[in-house]
């Protein structure tokens, strides 16, 4: 089924912002099993968008709109869907409620145009944001379905994943549906995985595997499609159990949305176990990144950024452990978290001291790094890692390291 993607939106032209929606939405649909043929972007000019509605209702079966469903004069592009297929707009009830009890909840007041985002297409499935307040719709007209979805991408992949993906594999024919799963590693370079997969990503046709290099991590996906014999799903499990048989040690979970921290988070809260830290070189990055995770404040009570020797010894770290090993040494990093550990009673912590770069520190290269790990009747253990290139990178590097080891000890 061939479909294509028209991402609506003057600052998308005037390059003020990047375009990726489409890029999302195109892994999205092409996973599902459509064929995507065209982007186009074009502005908030609803003779304009016409203008493409008109070649692509020519060429496709499918067309995914991303942006203007908003309340203000330029979002456009329902009014414009509505009047190219000769169809009203009507308010959706629940869209509607969920925009006052919005403004009911926030204490403000509600312009009139706020309820131009309950609208949609009669006759048109409503689709109900989970993160915002516009509703989108998928709509059917003669051999065409066109879904409108919002711009804000953090909507346009909550309204995607949770409500679009079910309608759309509904358009595909059984035959043409492809099932997919991503499996997250870390701890592997992609060269390694790829060496150690090399009969299933060159010759194995359904289900394929492709290995996509990450920052810090690598991802495959394995996508299947149903055969008389097997549906996608079975023959995506079958080479999921090949590939962690071989690779599993690496393995930390599935899903586009799934991070290490998220990971490390559900398993904290499943053992019922806190953890804190202490961060000199990666100066909060640690918890910070704990943080993007909801319901952390479970497992997470807080820490410390402990950047001088000040006010490491403050933490509780030794004045002549310091003066003895230097701050970039093991001593230092066992000391930093088994005294973050310690002041917040928690089960597990850890800690981060190294040199961010770009110069050296006490004779030690850019980019050498000891994280210690504390846990509450274990001894501290400690490592050594030599990580490479610049200073974020070397910062984000020792955080994904640091979640690792915690994964690694609650497994
Ligand atoms: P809103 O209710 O916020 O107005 P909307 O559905 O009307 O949402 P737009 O007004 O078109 O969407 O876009 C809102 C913002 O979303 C843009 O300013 C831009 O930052 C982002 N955005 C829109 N389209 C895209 C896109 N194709 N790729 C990435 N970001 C986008
Ligand atoms: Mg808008």
């Amino acid at each position: 089924m061939d479909a294509e993607i028209i991402a609506v939106g003057t600052e998308l032209l005037m390059g003020q912002v990047v375009n990726t929606n489409a890029t999302f939405l195109s892994q999205e649909l092409n996973a599902l099993g459509f064929n995507v043929y065209y982007h186009s972007v074009v502005g908030d000019n609803p003779q304009r968008l016409t203008d493409v509605l008109n070649l692509a209702v020519k060429r496709s079966r499918l067309i995914v709109l991303t942006g203007g469903l908003g309340p203000t004069e330029d979002d456009l592009t329902k009014q414009t869907v509505a009047e190219f297929l000769a169809l009203p707009l009507v308010e959706n009830a629940e869209g509607l409620a969920k925009i006052t009890r919005y403004f009911e909840r926030s204490q403000r007041k509600m312009t009139p145009n706020n309820r131009l985002q309950a609208l949609t297409i009669q006759g048109g499935h409503v689709l109900q944001n989970p993160t915002g307040l516009a509703v989108g719709t998928l709509i059917t007209q003669g051999d065409t379905s066109y879904l409108l979805l919002p711009g804000p991408p953090s909507e346009l992949t909550g309204m995607f994943s949770q409500v679009a993906r079910p309608l759309l594999r509904q358009l595909l024919p059984q035959s043409q549906q492809l099932y997919s799963e991503v499996l997250r590693f870390y701890g592997i370079g992609e060269s390694q995985l790829v060496t150690e997969l090399a009969d299933l990503i060159h010759e194995q046709t359904n289900p394929t595997v492709a290995p996509y290099a990450k920052l810090h991590e690598v991802t495959l996906r394995i996508t299947g499609q149903s055969t008389a014999e097997k549906s996608g799903a079975a023959l995506v499990a079958a080479t999921r159990k090949e590939i962690l048989a071989r690779v599993g040690e690496f393995y930390y979970g599935s899903g586009d949305e799934r991070t290490l921290a998220a990971t490390v988070v559900a398993k904290l809260k499943e053992k019922g176990k806190s953890i804190t830290a202490a961060e000199s070189l990666t100066a909060g990055l640690f918890q910070s990144t704990l943080g993007d995770v909801s319901g952390v404040s479970e497992v997470f009570p807080g820490g410390f950024v402990t950047y001088s020797p000040q006010v490491k010894t403050a933490l509780g770290v030794p004045e002549a452990t310091i003066a003895q090993h230097g701050v970039v040494s093991k001593e230092v990093a066992c000391a930093m978290a088994e005294a973050a550990r310690e002041k917040l009673a928690t089960d597990l912590a850890v800690s981060f001291t190294g040199v961010a770069g770009p110069n050296e520190l006490e004779g030690h290269s850019a980019g050498t790094t000891w994280i210690a790990l504390a846990q509450k009747g274990q001894p501290t253990q400690a490592y050594l890692y030599h990580f490479n290139r610049d200073r974020s990178y070397i910062r984000e590097h020792a955080v994904m390291q640091g979640l690792w080891l915690v994964w690694q000890s609650l497994k």
